[in-house]
C-alpha cells in the first residue's frame, strides 16, 4: 500500500507478528522515502460462518448470491450501490459478531430483511414476498400493514 504520509509507493516490513488469536497479521511498515513507520492489519474474509441451509445441508456463505438477491429486490428503487454494500457489510459483521461457526440461513434472511426494510420498503416488501413465500394473501397483506404502521 502507499505511505499514508507522504503517498510515497514503496514501503519496506519490518515486522510481522500474528495476533488475535493468529486470526491477524500485524506488520510494522517503514516509508522507504520519508522514513514514517506505521502498523498494517490483515484480516482473512474467510471468518464468515457456513451457512445451514433449511434442509440441514451446509454452504459456504457466498456473497455474491447475496449480492444478487438485494440487487434484483432493488431493481429501479432509489438506493445507491454504496448503501446497498453498506447493508452487505452490516449482515456480514452480525454475522461475525454472533461468534458461531455455522447459522441458520433463515437468520441470514432476517437479517438482510431488517437491512431492507431501512433500505427501502418496497424492496423490502418484494424480498420478503419471495423469501418468506407468504402462506396466503392476507399474511402478505398483513405484513404490509405492519409496515405502513411503522
Ligand atoms: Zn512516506
Amino acid at each position: 500500500m502507499y505511505c499514508p504520509f507522504c503517498s510515497a509507493q514503496e514501503t519496506k516490513v519490518i515486522d510481522s507478528r500474528l495476533v488475535a488469536d493468529g486470526h491477524q497479521i500485524r506488520r510494522r511498515r517503514e516509508c522507504v522515502n520519508c522514513h514514517e513507520r506505521y502498523t498494517t492489519f490483515e484480516t482473512a474474509e474467510l471468518l464468515m460462518p457456513r451457512i445451514i441451509k433449511r434442509d440441514g445441508s451446509r454452504e459456504p456463505f457466498n456473497e455474491d448470491k447475496l449480492r444478487n438477491g438485494l440487487v434484483r429486490a432493488l431493481e429501479k428503487r432509489p438506493v445507491s450501490v454504496e448503501e446497498t454494500e453498506n447493508a452487505i457489510n452490516k449482515l456480514k459483521s452480525q454475522l461475525r459478531a454472533t461468534g458461531e461457526r455455522e447459522v441458520e440461513s433463515e437468520m441470514v434472511g432476517n437479517i438482510l430483511m431488517d437491512q431492507l426494510k431501512k433500505l427501502d420498503k418496497i424492496a423490502y416488501i418484494r424480498f420478503a414476498s419471495v423469501y418468506r413465500s407468504f402462506e396466503d394473501i392476507r399474511e402478505f397483506g398483513e405484513e404490509i400493514a405492519r409496515l405502513d404502521d411503522e
